[in-house]
Parts: structure tokens; C-alpha cells; sequence
């Protein structure tokens, strides 16, 4: 039985780019693997996809047709697909013995898959008929703040405990930056502790009774502030 690889990762993590990566590199090894297009909203798939969910869904029209906006448009089209999953079943099911992989790429939101009701049953429904593995992809590039890295490796955690599937967790770009500082700060807490007391991160105590604390509390927001225009804004408007 093929194995079903489940590629989910932040927006911009490189799931598409990865699907790419790997079709190309089992087919150099003679197993090419059977490839499944699941983000209706991409412009190009820049692999050979057997099962392409823009096939049968229109994401456009499906905006158009329920009066939705770019993510509403997302989570219905899934849904739609969803309901014709046994569909794509049998087809793997047909195809399973000339595959020993089944690669899924995701919707760039990593939310309207792991948080959806669609994406709840294409995933059980894979995992009922074939081993699963979720591929959680990491931008490494984008979490070399301890915070970032924090939370993205608590959002990879939430996956885990929600899909209770085998975890590789692939630390991406590391042509852009080795990914060994963040295997030590996982192997060593106090490695990742020493990075956290470097980071500017904000404490303070205040009391809404009293008003104690709030002059330290305005010092923190300037500095926050400040912070927000260097890291927040660029990478809000990347993803916007
Ligand atoms: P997705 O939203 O997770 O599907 O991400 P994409 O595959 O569309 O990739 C987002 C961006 O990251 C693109 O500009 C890719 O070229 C870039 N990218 C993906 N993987 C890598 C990588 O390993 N190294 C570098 N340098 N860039 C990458
Ligand atoms: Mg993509």
C-alpha cells in the first residue's frame, strides 16, 4: 500500500515548492508518486498532478456563486471537494498498486485544512485506507526567533494531538540558514531559554486598581510599537 504524505505548513512555509521537490526526486529513484492538488486558489500546480481539486471546483465561481471572500471561497470549495472524497478514494484505491507514495499538497492557509471540517475528513478518510504521515513544513528562515519558532513548533504540536498521525517535522530553506540552531534548542531547553532572555519580550506588572506599572507598561508599548513596524508589518503584508 502507498504512503500517503500529508504536507501542511504555515503560508509560505513551501509546501507547494516541497510537493515539487519530492515528485521530482521520486521519479529520479523510479517510484513516482501518485500527487494530489488540494489548494484550490493556486495559479499554477508546477507538478504533474493526477487529482487537481480545481478540476472539479471553481474556486472563483464558487466566491462568486455563495457571495464569499478569498478564504470563505477556500473553505467552501474544500468542502465541496470533501463531499466527493470516496470519489478520489477509488481512485487511489485503483492506482495504489503502481505508487508506493501518495503526496497531498494543502491549501497555503495551513487553518482551512487543519481546522476544517473537509480537511478533518479527507485526512481520516486517507488515514482509514492507507499510512498517513503529516510533513509539517517549517519556514527554518523565518524561525530563527525563538518566539516565532515557539509558536510555530505549538502550532505543530496542535496538529499532531489533532490528526494523532506520525509527525516529521521538515525544517525548510536551509539553503537560506542551517536549521541546527533550532534541533538545539529542542534537544537543549536551556540552549532555547538562554536565546528567550535574549529576545525582547514584554513583562510587566500592573495593577488596573491601582495604576501601578503603567509608566513601565507605555515603555514596553513604544518599544513594541517600534518592534511592529520592523517585524510585524513586513510579514503581514507578505501574507495579505
Ligand atoms: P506554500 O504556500 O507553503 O505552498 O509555499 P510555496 O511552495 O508557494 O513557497 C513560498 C515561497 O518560498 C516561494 O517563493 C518559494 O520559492 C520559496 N521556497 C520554498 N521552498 C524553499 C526553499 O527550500 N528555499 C528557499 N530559498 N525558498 C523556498
Ligand atoms: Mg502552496
Amino acid at each position: 500500500k502507498p504512503v500517503c504524505l500529508i504536507v501542511l505548513g504555515m503560508a509560505g512555509s513551501g509546501k507547494t515548492t516541497f510537493v515539487q521537490r519530492l515528485t521530482a526526486y521520486l521519479h529520479s529513484r523510479k517510484t513516482p508518486p501518485y500527487v494530489i492538488n488540494l489548494d484550490p486558489a493556486v495559479h499554477e500546480v508546477p507538478f504533474p498532478a493526477n487529482i487537481d481539486i480545481r478540476d472539479t471546483v471553481n474556486y472563483k465561481e464558487v466566491m462568486k456563486q455563495y457571495g464569499l471572500g478569498p478564504n470563505g471561497g477556500i473553505v467552501t470549495s474544500l468542502n465541496l471537494f470533501a463531499t466527493r472524497f470516496d470519489q478520489v478514494m477509488k481512485f487511489i484505491e485503483k492506482k495504489q498498486s503502481n505508487h508506493q507514495y501518495v503526496l497531498i499538497d494543502t491549501p497555503g492557509q495551513i487553518e482551512v485544512f487543519t481546522w476544517s471540517a473537509s480537511g478533518t475528513i479527507i485526512t481520516e478518510a486517507l488515514a482509514s485506507s492507507f499510512p498517513c504521515v503529516v510533513v509539517y513544513l517549517m519556514d527554518t528562515s523565518r524561525s530563527v526567533s525563538p518566539v516565532t519558532f515557539m509558536s510555530n513548533m505549538l502550532y505543530a504540536c496542535s496538529i499532531l494531538y489533532k490528526t494523532k498521525l506520525p509527525f516529521i517535522v521538515a525544517m525548510n530553506k536551509t539553503d537560506i540558514i542551517d536549521h541546527s540552531f533550532a534541533v538545539e534548542w529542542m534537544q537543549d531547553f536551556e540552549v532555547f531559554q538562554d536565546a528567550l532572555n535574549q529576545e525582547t519580550s514584554y513583562v510587566v506588572g500592573v495593577s488596573a486598581v491601582t495604576g501601578s506599572g503603567l509608566d513601565e507598561l507605555f515603555v514596553h508599548v513604544a518599544d513594541a510599537a517600534k518592534e511592529y513596524e520592523t517585524e510585524y508589518r513586513p510579514e503581514y503584508e507578505r501574507l495579505h
